[in-house]
């Protein structure tokens, strides 16, 4: 394993006390199976749960989509962390001591530089919340909240803050604490005057801090209290904010998701934070920025029911639109609530009840429906030409839908709706060219699945599962008679790595394998109905069965080849008695 800053031995002990089943539980739902645990798999959709979790070995493995590894593994994949990342974090959940890091210049910097940006921001964030909830300053900010309905356990939990109406509040408090301007300049907190000095960004607003999984700030939104453009004044995009993959307030809906199994999306913050108090916490919002495949693939781990709940004027409508051929990709079923028009989620919510929201939500319609319905309104006209133009746009984001079954559900729906035969859409969809289909979906298993002998996968399992059994093989030249390549390369490997350190620790050892090895030999940890008994025992029968399958083939081929040699001299026997008889018959001829 490359660990980079830490040393081997460091790594292998953050595995060890660290719980890949606490870990991987702060995101999957896990059921114990046996040996195992089981969920559905954060990395691909699915319906049925193929993503097990060993706790002996530390490891997870998905049979749906190949993803597999150890508890770092799971982090990276996760939660966007680099190596060393993950091993800090994980040290400092299981209150693990790690050694300074011995780090290269540009790597230091780099580090140093993230933990600044984030430093900055939670003061910054500790600054405008304090102003807010304890600074007479505060008190507008204050009211203007309590107007708009926001309670104070909302205040607390989004840690929502205001900033002063002046041009130095967030700028002395950052130089009072010595922590570089220019650095909170990058993070778009502080602007650089004309000629010296800095100024503050976000003067006169209420502040939402943006958080990411991790609870970490990443940036801010604010919004102007009293009067002002711009109405919202957002984070810009920096070494810790993206806001492509940022949601809002997904840091507190992600454990509700599963259970509800939908999320609903919305635009704003305000929308976001009356829904939760409202008790729709299976909400996240997207601030601003349109929604992207990474929004869609974040929120697939926990749900494939997504509904958005945009504003009821045309820009909501656009938005959702926009957001079809995304929902399509990702494989996830979308639907959207109509509010009616000049409404959002916010306003209607505060100016009628949570019971008459609920209905909204009940009256959702599939967003292939609507979008539809839509391009039937802008055109305006129901001639069969128009519906073959809009069955064809219709049709060109089917084609980007990977998946067969609900291919065939939507174009059973364009065909409904727009009146027309579904077999002429078939082959209209059959007959245009295709468009390159975009990788969102899980990655597929390579190839078709190679078919081991039992023995064979059966030894490979008994060292898995007990390395100590590996001495007994040394002396067999086994790997030699392997018919399969896979399983001998992992048989030989993991023997080499054996004899080399003398243990086998193998979330570890499974890193150090060939890319398409490793997922084989979670595989067999995870196998069902795995060896148990006398290990000893099986070990050598598999070696007989193998010895024995090796002798008989050899016996075989000794067979063929005599029976090849035989056929060959019958050919030779034939060739003559034809040419005998050829002669003959010449003979005959001539006489
Ligand atoms: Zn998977």
């Amino acid at each position: 394993m490359v660990s980079g800053f830490f040393s081997e031995e460091k790594v292998s002990e953050v595995r060890e006390r660290a719980s890949i089943l606490e870990v991987v539980s702060d995101h999957v739902t896990l059921k114990k199976t046996g040996r195992n645990y089981k969920g559905l798999c954060p990395f691909h959709s699915e319906k049925t749960p193929s993503f097990m979790v060993n706790e002996e070995k530390q490891i997870f493995h998905c049979f749906g989509c190949g993803e597999g590894g150890d508890v770092f593994t799971f982090l990276i994949k996760v939660g966007h962390f680099s190596f060393p990342q993950a091993v800090e974090e994980l040290a400092r959940r299981y209150g693990i001591k790690l050694p300074p890091k011995e780090l290269s210049p540009a790597q230091k910097k780099d580090l140093a530089k993230r933990d600044l940006l984030f430093q900055i921001n939670q003061a910054s964030s500790d600054y405008y919340h304090d102003l807010l909830t304890r600074q007479k300053e505060g008190e507008g900010a204050r009211r203007y909240l309590s107007q708009r309905g926001i309670r104070e356990e909302t205040i607390q939990a989004y840690r929502l803050g205001c900033s002063l109406d002046r041009w130095d509040g967030l700028v002395r408090y950052l130089e009072g604490k010595n922590l570089s301007l220019e650095m909170a300049r990058e993070l778009g907190l502080v602007f650089p005057k004309k000629k010296e000095g800095w100024y503050d960004a976000f003067r006169g607003r209420i502040i939402f801090p943006i958080l990411d999984l991790y609870q970490r700030v990443v940036g801010f939104g604010g919004r102007v209290i009293k009067e002002g453009d711009p109405k919202y004044l957002n984070s810009p995009e920096s070494a810790i904010y993206h806001k492509g993959e940022i949601l809002y307030g997904l840091h507190e809906a992600k454990r509700l998701l599963p259970a509800e199994d939908q999320v609903l999306i919305v635009e704003g913050y305000f929308d976001l934070l009356t829904l939760h108090q409202y008790g729709f916490k299976q909400s996240v919002a997207t601030l601003g920025t349109a929604l992207t495949p990474e929004h869609v693939r974040t929120l697939k781990r926990y749900t494939n029911n997504f509904i958005t709940v945009f504003d009821g004027d045309s820009a909501g409508v656009q938005a959702a639109l926009r957001s079809f051929p995304l929902f399509l990709e990702g494989e996830v079923w979308g639907e959207t609530v109509v509010l009616p028009k000049g409404e959002d989620p916010d306003g209607f919510l505060r100016k009628r009840s949570r019971d008459a929201f609920e209905k909204m939500i009940e009256k959702r319609i599939p967003l292939i429906d609507f979008f539809l319905e839509e391009r039937m309104k802008s055109r305006n006209s129901r001639s069969v030409e128009e519906k073959v133009k809009v069955a064809k746009e219709g049709l060109g984001l089917i084609r980007r839908i990977p998946e067969g079954i609900r291919r065939s559900l939507y174009l059973k729906t364009l065909a409904e709706k727009l009146d027309l035969q579904e077999a002429m859409l078939q082959t209209l969809l059959g007959s245009s060219p295709k468009e390159p289909q975009k990788e969102m979906g899980a990655p597929k298993p390579q190839g078709r699945e190679e078919t081991f002998s039992r023995s064979e996968v059966m030894v490979i399992s008994l060292i898995v599962q007990h390395p100590e059994l590996i001495p007994t093989l040394s002396a067999e030249r086994l790997w030699d008679q392997f018919e399969s390549l896979t399983l001998r390369k992992i048989g030989e490997d993991l023997e080499r790595l054996y004899q080399k350190r003398g243990s086998l620790d193998l979330p570890s050892v499974i890193e150090t394998l060939d890319e398409g090895l490793k997922a084989k030999v979670r595989e067999m940890v995870f196998r069902e109905g795995a060896p148990e008994g006398d290990m000893k025992k099986m070990l050598r029968d598999c070696i007989q069965k193998i010895h024995e399958r090796e002798f008989k083939k050899d016996q075989q081929d000794r067979l063929r080849k005599i029976r090849e040699v035989e056929k060959q001299k019958e050919e030779r026997a034939l060739e003559s008695l034809l040419i005998d008889h050829q002669k003959h018959a010449r003979k005959e001829t001539e006489a």
